[in-house]
């Protein structure tokens, strides 16, 4: 997505060879207007698949998820991060290590919103190694739903996490793919 990826040149800081920051308009500060576009482009890539739920991991998979939720006409469904295991509660859970900060939490799912008849759309920011992703399709498929595809903002494609989903038979539609990171230095895949 063109829009986006002009974005990440223009006010995206690669940290190191292996983090991005995007916090001006997706990390913490958010831009309304770009989440709408990218919401609408989601929306129309993943349109003919019979989408029920958007499911997205807090918190910033939130801004991009809601619009492309709202583009879809679909409610949008929130995977919560805790640090322990809920022991009561009609929940699903399972555990993620963390790319960014090496630590793990349990990604929790309330049995209430989503159901064997659903087919869900996972959006999230950024995939990296698919530590997040995975666990997103581990909770759907603990509730029986279908997955219609992952949607990903920004991929690092010399990251092992697109491969892990396509191998687990997943399609995996990212807006922006990154081939190489560097101090100064972002390159995309050539597409
Ligand atoms: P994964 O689970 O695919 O290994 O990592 C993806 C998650 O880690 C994303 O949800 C995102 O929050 C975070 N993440 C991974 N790499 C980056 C990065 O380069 N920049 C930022 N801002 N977040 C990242």
């Amino acid at each position: 997505m063109e829009l986006l990826r002009q974005r990440i040149l223009q006010d995206g800081k690669a940290l190191s060879d292996s983090i991005l920051k995007v916090d001006v308009f997706l990390n913490h500060q958010v831009d309304p207007d770009l989440m709408q576009s990218v919401g609408i482009d989601f929306a129309e890539h993943f349109k003919d698949q019979g989408i029920t739920r958007v499911l997205t991991i807090e918190s910033s998979g939130i801004a991009p998820a809601v619009y492309t939720a709202q583009a879809l006409g679909v409610p949008m469904v929130i995977l919560k991060k805790q640090t322990s295991k809920i022991l009561n509660g009609k929940v699903y859970q399972t555990n993620i290590t963390s790319f960014t900060k090496g630590t793990s939490y349990e990604l929790t799912l309330s049995m209430d919103y989503i159901s064997s008849d659903d087919r869900v759309l996972i959006i999230d920011d950024f995939l990296a190694n698919g530590e997040a992703a995975m666990g997103a399709v581990r909770l759907c498929r603990m509730a029986g739903a279908d997955i219609a595809g992952i949607g990903i903002l920004i991929e690092k494609s010399f990251q092992n996490g697109r491969k892990r989903l396509i191998d687990a038979g997943y399609e995996v539609y990212s807006q922006a793919r990154i081939a190489k990171l560097g101090e100064g230095l972002i390159e995309f895949v050539d597409e």
